[in-house]
């Protein structure tokens, strides 16, 4: 039987591993250099820093993973540093090191995680201004930060984790700013409740920053990143109404995450707009069935953001699905108890949404000068112009006159915020103005790819 899985973060370590162990040595396929995903993402090999520096209390989860993983990709057919760039025709489209190839598959696990997600605002194209996704990224993967003196804005638990850990790393941190309210967290906590370690490594976070004297605030609008030539701090209005301006050599800046999901629409699964994460998702079964694609399963954030425990479960989970869908004889007890886990996470994963709602109403209101595809240098008010002009009232159409969405990251980085001014410029649901369609390649690759 010949299986695919692409991704190696928690999600596809513990599908492979499952696949292993039932006798199926999948091809496994990851476009970072080492299996370890967002979460517990490596440093090159010669790097020294500890386990405990680089993911601090997850230390020990990362360890379990990334020795998972190592054994995993010894028995596996393992790709690393290659990119899936395509699904069509019932075969994956790669391109690596060795050159292309076109991979046959009977069955194939999609676990292809999450990306930041962003609204556009004046000055967010300088040097020096970041994601927090991206923040992170620079501190755990290549152990540089991101500049010396630090500004995170934006909402979600991310925001404060990474605060955190460049404040450890040795940065000094200007301010962290938080678009929710804090009565929004409040509210939220009985659903929270439902993952108790991982609320107490918040609020450990939150304590963390305040004992150490670390400018906190909630309930704020991001009016512009300063500065002319790179970043020098953020202009915002605070939650009592008075505007502020805090200096700072490097902004990071995210509201929460969104699940990649090109490959699975490539791969011809239908989709559903999902309230919780305000984006399209795959429609699953519980068990990661793609619902419209017959052979295809899903797994981990880029199912819908659930995060790495709920990553792990339903990589493992997909994995028996498709052993048992083949007829190989899997423990029912296990998938039970993989299902008990996830409903559990998933309700942990509807309190964050509560406690950092995503700020819909900043991305509507996105001034018509503030550049929204920086791909391909296309303003809010292009986009919105496109609408009267020639009657794009949907993301496709509103894509192809504009070109919003057209460029290098195909709409993975504004593409959500585009649908939100499309949505307010037409006053209409946001739902209402469709799901922007994924092309390939899903990410550059060489033209002699091609
Ligand atoms: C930048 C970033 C940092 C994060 N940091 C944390 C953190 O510190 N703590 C935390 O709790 N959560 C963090 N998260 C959330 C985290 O994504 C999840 O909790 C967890 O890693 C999800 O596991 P996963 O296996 O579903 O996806 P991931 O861990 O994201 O793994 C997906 C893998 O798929 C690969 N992939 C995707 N598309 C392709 C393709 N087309 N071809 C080949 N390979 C592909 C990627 O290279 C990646 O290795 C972070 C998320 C992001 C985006």
């Amino acid at each position: 039987m010949s299986v695919v899985v692409i991704g190696a973060g928690p999600a596809g370590v513990r599908a492979v591993t499952a696949l292993l162990a039932h006798g199926i040595k999948p091809v496994w396929i990851d476009e970072a250099p080492r299996a370890g995903g967002q979460i517990y993402r490596r440093p090159p090999q010669n790097f020294r820093r500890s386990a405990r520096a680089l993911y601090g209390f997850e230390a020990g989860k990362a360890e379990r993973l990334h020795r998972a993983a190592d054994d995993a990709a010894a028995r596996a057919d393992y790709r690393p540093s290659t990119l899936v760039w395509d699904i069509a025709d019932g075969a994956l489209h790669v391109a690596g090191f060795a050159g292309t190839e076109a991979i046959p598959f009977e069955a194939a696990i999609l676990a292809t995680g999450a990306t930041d997600r962003i609204i556009p605002l004046p000055g967010w194209t300088l040097p020096g201004v970041y994601t927090l996704g991206g923040a992170q990224t620079a501190l755990k993967g290549q152990a540089v930060g991101i500049g010396k003196r630090c500004l995170f804005f934006g909402t979600g638990p991310l925001l404060y984790l990474i605060a955190y850990q460049y404040a450890r790393a040795g940065a000094e941190i200007a301010a962290v700013l938080d678009t929710s309210p804090a009565a929004a967290r409040r509210a939220a906590l009985p659903l929270l409740l439902a993952n108790r370690p991982m609320l107490a490594k918040g609020l450990y976070y939150l304590a963390w920053l305040r004992a150490r004297g670390v400018r906190m605030e909630s309930g704020i609008e991001p009016l512009s990143i300063l500065g002319s030539a790179t970043a020098a701090g953020l202009r915002f209005r605070d939650a009592a109404g008075n505007m502020q301006k805090i200096e700072a050599d490097a902004v990071a800046f995210g509201y929460g995450l969104r699940s990649e999901t090109q490959l699975a629409d490539l791969a011809g699964c239908r989709f559903a707009f999902d309230e919780t994460d305000r984006q399209w998702l795959s429609e699953v079964d519980m068990a990661g069935r793609a619902v419209g694609a017959r052979n295809i399963y899903l797994a981990g954030d880029g199912a819908g953001i659930a995060g790495a425990e709920a990553a792990e479960a339903a990589g493992e989970r997909a994995a028996l699905a498709l052993l048992a869908d083949r007829g190989v004889g899997v423990s029912q007890a296990r998938c039970q108890s993989l299902e008990r886990r996830l409903a559990r996470l998933r309700r942990f994963r509807a309190g964050l949404a509560a406690a950092f709602p995503f700020p819909a109403h900043l991305a509507r209101r996105i001034g018509d000068e503030t550049i929204l595809c920086r791909c391909e240098a296309v303003s809010a008010g292009t986009l919105r112009a496109s609408i009267g002009g020639i009657d794009a009232t949907e993301v496709n159409r509103a894509k192809a006159f504009s070109r919003a969405g057209m460029g290098r990251c195909q709409g993975r980085v504004c593409g959500a915020a585009a649908a939100e001014v499309l949505s307010a410029a037409l006053n209409c649901p946001i739902d209402g103005v469709g799901r922007l369609r994924s092309q390939p390649p899903v990410k550059p690759l060489p033209v002699e790819a091609l």
